[in-house]
């Protein structure tokens, strides 16, 4: 279920996690960590479950749906992983959650920053957008 971040000094609001979509594809939310853009990545739901084993084809496509482009990416076993180009700010780097494209929680909050996890104190991140710590978590929705 996604969860939405939000910056109370320039107003930009991500949202990251893992959704099914309305064609029935599997939908990650993510946004690039040098500027905030809001990317969307579709796949399909049996390759999203079939996660990292090895499918007969040994590729994987996805789509990365930007502000401003719609990009194709295959990634295959036999070669080195494709990079991505963010559409807005132009930061190249490696697809996948380590690139700058990502769906990992704002700096600040760790990777695996649950809001739920019960503790008292909302830890504040640093927004990608104006870069000041003033990122909150806001929401969870449900789809
Ligand atoms: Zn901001
Ligand atoms: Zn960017």
């Amino acid at each position: 279920m996604p969860k939405d971040y939000a910056c109370s000094e320039c107003e930009l609001t991500i949202s990251i996690g893992s959704y099914h979509g309305y064609d029935g594809e599997y939908i990650t939310a993510m946004y690039c960590r040098h500027c905030g853009a809001q990317y969307y990545l579709q796949q399909s739901t049996s390759q999203f479950y079939a996660g990292n084993e090895q499918t007969e084809e040994e590729i994987a496509l996805y789509t990365v749906r930007g502000p401003a482009c719609i990009q194709d990416i295959v990634v295959s076993e036999h070669e080195p992983t494709p990079s991505l180009i963010c559409d807005n700010c132009r930061v190249e780097g490696q697809f996948g959650s380590a690139g700058p494209i990502t769906d990992r929680p704002p700096e600040g909050f760790g990777d695996d920053y649950d809001p739920f996890s019960g503790s008292d104190s909302m830890p504040v991140g640093i927004c990608p957008g104006c870069r000041s710590r003033t990122m909150k978590f806001q929401d969870e929705w449900t789809t």
